[in-house]
């Protein structure tokens, strides 16, 4: 949570430093990318420069964002991202409260000396690895960590269109558009907030929502025509897509994001889960309602991890084998 104390000493630290750095975790989303942006936007608004290093690439549907192209990732920018590491004396740590969760990236954020500020919305932080920590599972974002981290330097006055958007993004997207319960007042009220300081909600919804392509559309139909099985009374819906499948549809980065919740949009529906073959692993994305969670299954079976309703992880082996590992263990979670 955001604690005074905790405040002053994050300004002290943005302002004697000579060399920032923004982290995110791997896999952008709406509010990695969002509240990055956000972050290095409101330095910019305090004259404080700052660069954006993530481990890989944004989706397509985020990259419209001003300030989007100058963000580093690993992929691409990799002996930059090295220096930027080497000559940082602050990094920011945002979306993710372990790092394990940077990929490549890991292995430079562990080895700096740099100090580390954690603003994160997920569950159990590694309390140990950074400096300061704003940790608030309850919260909607870590966009609206950023809001509310402004908020507390009383510095809302600074917040223009650059700062709002990307907040807003991320905001919106983490909240699956404001409907999931960790959607509160306070998320409303700051999202008004940034509506009166000019941000153009409708413009956003669009440009993040209104993006599909044709085989986009064509593989979400695939998936869910041909691939949806219903298991657990049609309480737990999976969709499992190999590469070929992927392949044939012209999968690009982005494409299969939100099929998850389409699944659990099917009423009676408690736990869904996507898997997707990638190189050599199955990445899997568990979402779930009610009194159902998925943050537990995501942890203890398949590596990964976080929120109670939203999660993620990985299989290695093959897909057939993911698919009846899941079948076989989720009852135990409906
Ligand atoms: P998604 O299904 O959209 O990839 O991820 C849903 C949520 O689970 C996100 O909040 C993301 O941070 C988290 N998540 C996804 N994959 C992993 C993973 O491998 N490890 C952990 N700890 N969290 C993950
Ligand atoms: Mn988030």
């Amino acid at each position: 949570m955001i604690n005074q104390k905790h405040i002053k000493q994050s300004l002290e630290l943005i302002k004697n430093a000579k060399h920032i750095v923004i982290t995110s975790h791997k896999s952008p989303d709406g509010d990695s990318i969002g509240s990055s942006l956000s972050l290095h936007h409101f330095l910019s608004r305090m004259n404080i420069n700052s660069t954006i290093c993530h481990p890989d690439e944004m989706p397509y549907f985020l990259q419209w964002l001003n300030g989007a192209s100058q963000i580093l990732n690993f992929e691409q920018h990799k002996s930059e991202i090295v220096e930027h590491f080497k000559s940082a004396d602050l990094i920011f740590c945002l979306d993710y409260n372990d790092p394990s969760r940077v990929g490549m990236l890991e292995k430079f954020l562990t080895e700096s000396s740099a100090k580390k500020i954690m603003i994160d919305h997920h569950q159990n932080p590694n309390t140990d690895f950074f400096d300061i920590i704003f940790s608030d599972p309850n919260n909607s974002s870590t966009s609206q960590l950023i809001y509310e981290f402004i908020e507390a330097l009383n510095k809302t006055d600074l917040i223009d269109e650059n700062v709002g958007t990307p907040m807003y993004c991320g905001i919106m997207t983490d909240t699956g558009s404001f409907r999931f319960p960790s959607t509160t007042a306070k998320t409303h009220l700051i999202i008004a907030e940034l509506i009166n300081k000019g941000i153009n909600n409708s413009i956003i919804h669009e440009k993040v929502f209104d993006t599909n392509t044709i085989s986009k559309l064509k593989l979400t139909g695939y998936a869910l025509s041909k691939k949806l099985t219903l298991i657990e009374n049609n309480t737990v819906g999976y969709i499992a897509l190999t590469k070929e499948e992927l392949n044939q549809f012209k999968y690009k980065k982005g494409d299969t994001e939100g099929l998850v919740n389409q699944i659990l949009s099917i009423n009676g529906i408690k736990l869904a889960c996507f898997l997707k073959e990638e190189n050599g692993i199955i990445k899997m994305s568990f979402r779930a309602k009610g009194d159902t969670y998925v943050n537990t299954l995501a942890q203890k079976q398949f590596f990964g991890g976080g929120h109670i309703y939203a999660a993620g992880g990985k299989y290695e082996g093959s897909i057939e084998d993911a698919i009846s590992k899941f079948v076989t263990i989720v009852g135990n979670y409906v």
